[in-house]
């Protein structure tokens, strides 16, 4: 069968075009994805032993200030309520994270004030004097100074990322906060955020209800793309370099893996995502994924948690690495996807950018935007 669009991808970003083509172009659309689930990352599941619901390709959590975005996402679900908050452990001791100056104080074993504690960290930071910082490590000293950056940032982040942060680019770093105040919501600046009542895949499945709509999981497009066909557009959502046969070299990525404990006892440690400084502990955090449902309550006696480890899957990537080898790359790929009038390549792996959730949302109804525009043009 011909369809009209087909979209590669059932992941956030390929799920919500398909349902706006569906419900308002009225269009059909073939939604493929290699995987035997749809959701991509955001997949949750609940586990049969202890009913407690987990995110199967680690923590997610929903949040955002676009009042776009989140009128779309309320037509899907309800979020629960759950504020975010991290802690990290450094020596053998629990700090909060991000920075904030709770953390400062107990590092320092100092009682500061806001006012005391902003013009300390000055004089920290002054001690490197890094002006114009052109990588992560030099924009985290830049802003916490180099004590607190070697304690909490350094290890964890080679350990993360498995490479020097200096080959990182600054804006990794950017996306965590300091601040000089006990707030220790990790997303303090997001209006909204939370978990969704029922869960990440009860969205997809909700998304992807239409009778415009056939889903086909277990199916890669590169071991079937000869026998895909479509009137409007391909729309690509998987790694951006793959879909060009590799042809300007491979771009840097990095997975995740994560291995599955129960633990007996209702609580194993008090909150849903612990992180481990530290580089002789090799992993790099613990989800709890209880503690993500609070209005659940479950009671089990039982709790689900999962390491998480660094490794570099090739064949699933999750997070583009973006050192500067990579941005010479991605430019020609981009080029080159330009070039053809019946592609579109985006999400968080066609565009080879660092999306939360909400950013992959906002790109996928901007995406739908100019189909529509290109729609009325022709
Ligand atoms: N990071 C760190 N220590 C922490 C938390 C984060 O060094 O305890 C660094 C790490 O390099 C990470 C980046 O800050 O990739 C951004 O953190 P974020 O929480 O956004 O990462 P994510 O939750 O997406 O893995």
């Amino acid at each position: 069968m011909k369809y009209d669009y087909i979209i590669v991808g059932a992941g956030l970003f390929g799920s919500v075009v398909a349902e706006r083509i569906a419900n308002i172009l009225n269009k059909s659309v073939l939604v493929i994805d290699k995987r035997n689930h749809v959701g991509g990352n955001c997949y949750s599941h609940v586990d049969p032993d202890t009913g407690i619901e987990y995110h199967v390709y680690g923590t997610h959590i929903f949040h955002t200030s676009s009042r776009r975005v989140m009128d779309y996402v309320n037509r899907f679900t309800e979020l629960n309520g759950y504020h975010h908050q991290v802690l990290t452990v450094h020596n053998d001791k629990v700090y909060q994270m991000p920075i904030n100056l709770e953390t400062i104080n107990s590092f320092y074993g100092t009682h500061f004030y806001p006012q005391d504690a902003y013009e300390f960290i000055q004089q920290e930071k002054a001690r490197d004097a890094v002006a114009s910082p052109v990588n992560f490590e030099e924009k985290a000293i830049s802003q916490i100074g180099r004590p607190l950056y070697e304690a909490f940032i350094k290890s964890y982040t080679a350990k993360q990322w498995q490479i020097d942060p200096k080959e990182l680019p600054p804006q990794t770093f950017s996306r965590l906060p300091i601040r000089f105040n006990y707030n220790e919501d990790y997303f303090i600046d997001a209006r909204w955020q939370g978990i969704p009542i029922n869960g990440y895949t009860d969205i997809f499945n909700k998304l992807l209800d239409s009778e415009k709509i056939t889903v086909q999981l277990k199916c890669d497009y590169f071991e079937n793309h000869e026998q895909l066909f479509y009137n409007k557009k391909l729309i690509y959502s998987g790694p951006i370099d793959q879909f060009f046969g590799y042809k300007f070299g491979r771009l840097s990525w990095r997975t995740i893996k994560l291995e599955t404990h129960c633990h007996l006892g209702n609580d194993f440690q008090g909150t849903s995502v612990m992180n481990y400084a530290d580089s002789d502990v090799t992993y790099t955090r613990i989800h709890e994924p209880r503690h993500l449902h609070p209005e659940r309550n479950y009671q089990n006696n039982k709790s689900i948690i999962f390491y998480e480890y660094p490794e570099y899957n090739p064949q699933d990537p999750f997070y583009p690495v973006n050192t500067s080898k990579d941005k010479k790359k991605l430019t020609q790929y981009k080029e080159l996807a330009l070039k053809k009038q019946d592609l579109i390549i985006s999400g968080r792996l066609g565009s080879y950018a660092y999306y939360d959730m909400d950013k992959t949302i906002l790109a996928a109804l901007d995406c739908f935007d100019k189909l529509c525009e290109e729609m009325k043009r022709s």
